[in-house]
């Protein structure tokens, strides 16, 4: 898209939350379905630039401020510091800098004592880990870099320079995942006492290269070795259960918070309130349209660069779109959602579909307010599929 984008009608003067797209990794694990990649360290400095511009270029012509920053991919972590710490300067410039939440994302392995310390002083406050296993095997044949030591040693950096909100993520499903090495890795992440936890469960897509493996077959990936449906599906349950007695509050579907630790950033997305993002492949939402930048990191960084907008997608939502939005977002958080709120606001066109599945068990009502069956989280896609139907 050339034309200039002239998204943001409806946040001008507004709170929204601001997300940095880094799609950068130093190997692509086997499981992984972004659109992150393994790319020559040249193109860091000049992909930082053009973040940079696009947020000095896109706040220039909107009225809004940030309350929570998010940079995520992708490895974000892998940029030097100075170009974080660049990126960072150009939201508080223009975004202004009172966040209540400013969250990087980080892979274990790279994570030292001095550049948390220069993540900090740069006014991050929050680090959200991928660790997704304590157990050596697993994370060997899932590509990752790390092993289980390089996870405490980075809590201990992290710790030392003043982070006190760090969340790690699990995936249930890593091949050579057994019931005991996912009870071995759960009691190690909650023996940490960190504040968040994020589990998802293995996606098995065309979109991974082991998923392309479970699906059509293969050696090299151990696809093999990957558990069941039904093994992954207890492995969610025990984490909901050890989560739940350690203290854990589960308030979506993929996560957990100590009191008061719940992602401010990414409770925006489930509530359908507006986040700008910047960056390759950076999805934006004002309330009204939603867009999202090209994904290929060396065309953004040229598209910037030459003045124009990386934005290749854009579609102002329906309002039967926004309907089902209020559904399939809200329904995540376990809370639910206030169904007297979206009856009033867009009609009571779906109070069928809701009264079937309450009486089939799969939601639950509370006076105005509906929430999935907390048993059957695990299903979820298809509570979603029937309401949308
Ligand atoms: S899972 Fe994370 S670290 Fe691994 S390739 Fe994907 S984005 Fe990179």
């Amino acid at each position: 898209m050339s034309e200039q984008h002239e998204g943001l009608s409806a946040v001008c003067g507004e709170k929204v939350g601001v997300y940095v797209q880094v799609p950068f990794c130093q190997t692509k694990c086997t499981y992984c379905n972004f659109h992150t990649g393994v790319f020559s360290q040249s193109l860091y400095g000049p992909y930082v630039n053009a973040v940079c511009r696009e947020i000095r270029e896109h706040s220039a012509r909107h009225d809004f401020s940030a309350d929570t920053v998010y940079v995520g991919g992708g490895t974000p972590s892998l940029l030097d510091t100075r170009d974080l710490a660049r990126i960072l300067a150009a939201i508080r410039e223009v975004c202004g800098g009172e966040w209540e939440e400013a969250t990087l994302e980080a892979d274990p392995e790279t994570i030292t004592a001095g550049k948390a310390l220069r993540w900090r002083a740069g006014g991050l406050d929050r680090i959200s880990m991928g660790v997704q296993s304590f157990n050596d095997a697993e994370l060997q044949a899932s590509g990752r870099r790390h092993r289980r030591e390089d996870v405490f040693s980075a809590v201990a950096a992290l710790h030392q320079a003043g982070f006190d909100n760090i969340s790690m993520d699990l995936i249930a499903g890593l091949p050579r995942q057994t019931r005991k090495s996912w009870e071995a890795s759960l009691a190690e992440l909650l023996g940490l006492r960190l504040q968040h936890v994020s589990v998802y469960l293995l996606e098995v897509d065309e979109g991974s290269r082991l998923g392309k493996e479970i699906l059509h077959g293969g050696k090299r990936y151990s696809a093999a070795e990957v558990p069941s449906d039904d093994e992954m599906a207890d492995f969610y349950e025990r984490a909901c259960e050890r989560l739940a007695s350690a203290g854990y509050e589960h308030y979506e579907i993929s996560n957990w918070a100590l009191p008061g630790c719940a992602s401010k950033h990414n409770l925006k997305y489930w509530r359908r309130e507006p986040y700008i993002g910047f960056g390759a492949g950076a999805h934006s939402f004002d309330g009204k349209r939603r867009w999202a930048n090209v994904y290929d990191p060396a065309k953004y960084a040229a598209m910037i660069e030459w003045g124009d907008s990386a934005v290749e997608q854009e579609e102002i939502v329906s309002e039967a779109d926004a309907f089902s939005e209020e559904f399939f977002l809200g329904l995540r958080q376990l809370a639910g959602v206030d169904l007297g709120r979206i009856e009033r606001k867009y009609g009571g066109a779906r109070s069928l579909q809701v009264a079937k599945l309450i009486d089939s068990g799969l939601l639950e009502r509370n006076g105005d307010w509906i929430k999935l069956n907390a048993a059957k989280l695990t299903i979820s896609n298809e509570v979603f599929a029937e309401l949308m139907d």
